[in-house]
């Protein structure tokens, strides 16, 4: 076993309380095996951000979707269409949805920046994927972070990991 997958399995069921409602509820099922795919993609890509989709149903992530980011910037990302659309189209296949759109944060924490906020927003100030959670892999720290988030006009909200 590698020395980069004995540290992430040293990660620990994540649960993060939601203030809002005071319940802690599951609310995104990561595999143990889809988080290190994610987390060596953001440490091969670092410092510049990586980004991706997670397909599946409801809370649960089925499948990862790496994508190249066209930004090729260490503080924003975009998706590269082409890989949008192949994402889209197996997402389409397999009848699964669009649980989440992930990216990284080489040197800052695992929190929405303002960038992140208006990038999740049409020019309406509608969110651009009402059902998608926005999760955020940071490499600040020794051991990564992952963090899921909602992102509506007025809030950000915070959403419970679950590492199955
Ligand atoms: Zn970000």
């Amino acid at each position: 076993m590698s020395r980069r997958s004995a540290c992430v399995l040293l990660f620990p069921v994540v649960f993060h309380y939601n203030v809002l409602t005071g319940v802690m509820v599951v609310t995104l099922r990561v595999r143990r095996e889809q988080l290190e795919r994610i987390i060596a993609q953001a440490r091969a890509e670092a410092p510049n951000e990586c980004c991706g989709m997670l397909a599946g149903h409801g809370e649960v992530v089925e499948e990862v979707f790496p994508g190249r980011n066209k930004d090729q910037s260490p503080r924003t990302y975009l998706m590269d269409p082409q890989d949008q659309l192949h994402a889209f189209r197996a997402i389409d296949e397999h009848g699964w949805a669009l649980v989440g759109i992930y990216h990284s944060h080489p040197h800052t924490e695992a929190y929405p920046s303002r960038t992140d906020r208006e990038r999740a927003l049409d020019m309406d100030g509608n969110p651009l994927f009402p059902e998608t959670q926005y999760v955020i892999v940071s490499l600040r720290d020794a051991q990564p972070q992952v963090r899921a988030f909602r992102i509506t006009e007025r809030q950000v909200t915070e959403e419970e990991v679950v590492i199955a």
